[in-house]
């Protein structure tokens, strides 16, 4: 498919019109593949972000680049299909305009320069926060402010619809919604969100694997078929109403392999209430114990793991982290863990440098803090 530049150029529709906005990426503490059976996740925003820088251009196009990215598009408003190749990176960008557009705001024409230090598919969604970063400025321009759940779920279309990702609203949420110094417990079946501070105490720190192995997005769509075949079993749309208990006695009948998706959904959905309780306690080394067991659980019973994740969460306990599991869709991607203020950068450092000494392979390493959620930085 070839997008061309539109050959009239239309008049002026605004007189002016700059706007940057930016998105923040998120960790996720714990809540791993619940939210798409309305589960709780808690998820943070994190201080590295995609950023926006918005001007309207008097024409019925938008154009669009990327300092991480090649493949500069410009797309007709009114364009109505996905891209692909090198220009699939705009389905997040474009793909968030059409819908403001499907929606019936009159969007107009403009530029839209993104640039981002937020590292590209790591599971730190990038995604949802080019998403978000682009909703703001169209909202900007058009001098509207979408109520944040309202605009998480216009993001999550655009990422279904036109990059074709099935993905829950957790990403889309914790970009939005985030708040400094805090995880987010968010109900992924009410989009109800409570704010729990992380101890004064307690840093995270994200490890990038760099590696994303190739069966990771046909994985994620059966793992969620899985999911859904429980539900269907027990007559509920989602899992969060099915118990322990209840998925134990059915074992035989929903067979093995789905018995233990589902165990894992039902028991990573009581972690997170018990993670919770546990920071609220001040009781870190149960906080610790529940990431582990979230770690083990995606490993053993969901299989979305791999060994370059086992591996980083393995030398992470060594260095003495309080809590260390993968985070994000898996099968690559990046772990978080909980340290010690006072040890993060250095923890940061021994986990790159004792990754390389086991396996000659090279990880980064981020100590992170929490930050608010998306913004507008101004408009004029
Ligand atoms: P994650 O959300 O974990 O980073 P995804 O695979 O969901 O991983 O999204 C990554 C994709 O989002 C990239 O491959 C690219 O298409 C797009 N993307 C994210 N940030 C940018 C950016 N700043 N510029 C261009 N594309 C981006
Ligand atoms: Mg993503």
């Amino acid at each position: 498919m070839s997008i061309s530049p539109s050959k009239v150029s239309t008049p002026r529709t605004q007189i002016s019109g700059f706007v940057r906005a930016r998105a923040p990426g998120r960790i996720n503490l714990i809540g791993e593949h619940v939210d798409y059976q309305g589960g709780v996740v808690m998820p943070a925003a994190i201080n590295r972000y995609v950023k926006a820088a918005a001007q309207a251009n008097g024409r019925s196009e938008v154009r669009l680049s990327s300092s991480q990215s090649h493949g500069d598009l410009v797309v007709p408003l009114e364009h109505k299909t996905p891209f692909s190749g090198d220009k699939s990176w705009a389905n997040y960008a474009f793909g968030v305009v059409a819908k403001y557009r499907d929606a019936g705001h009159p969007v107009t024409g403009f530029d839209v320069k993104f640039e981002s230090n937020l590292p590209l598919g790591a599971g730190l969604s990038s995604s949802a926060a080019l998403e978000t970063a682009t909703a703001l400025v169209v909202e900007g321009m058009l001098g509207l402010e979408l109520p944040q759940a309202e605009r998480a779920l216009l993001c999550q279309r655009a990422e279904h619809e036109w990059a074709g990702v099935p993905c829950g609203i957790m990403d889309q949420l914790a970009v939005n919604a985030g708040v400094a110094g805090h995880a987010l417990k968010i109900d992924c079946s009410t989009l109800e969100i409570a704010p729990a501070p992380l101890p004064a105490n307690l840093s995270a720190v994200v490890v990038d694997s760099k590696v994303k192995h190739a069966l990771a997005d046909g994985e994620y769509a059966k793992r969620r078929a899985d999911c859904e075949a429980a539900a269907a079993f027990f007559d509920v749309e989602f899992l969060r109403d099915v118990t322990a208990g209840e998925l134990d006695s059915a074992q035989i009948q929903l067979g093995e392999r789905v018995y233990r998706r589902a165990r894992h959904v039902i028991s990573e959905m009581a972690r997170v209430g018990e993670f919770a309780a546990a920071l609220e306690a001040g009781d870190t080394a149960a906080a610790g114990l529940l990431m582990a067991a979230s770690h083990s659980s995606l490993r053993d019973d969901y299989e979305v793991s791999c060994q370059e994740l086992d591996t980083l969460v393995e030398i992470a306990g060594g260095l003495g982290a309080i809590g260390a599991r993968m985070m994000g869709g898996g099968f690559g991607g990046s772990t978080v863990n909980l340290v010690e203020t006072s040890a993060a950068s250095r923890f940061a450092e021994d986990i790159v440098a004792r990754y390389r000494e086991e396996t000659g392979a090279e990880v980064e390493a981020l100590a992170v803090n929490l930050v608010g959620g998306a913004s507008i930085e101004n408009v004029e």
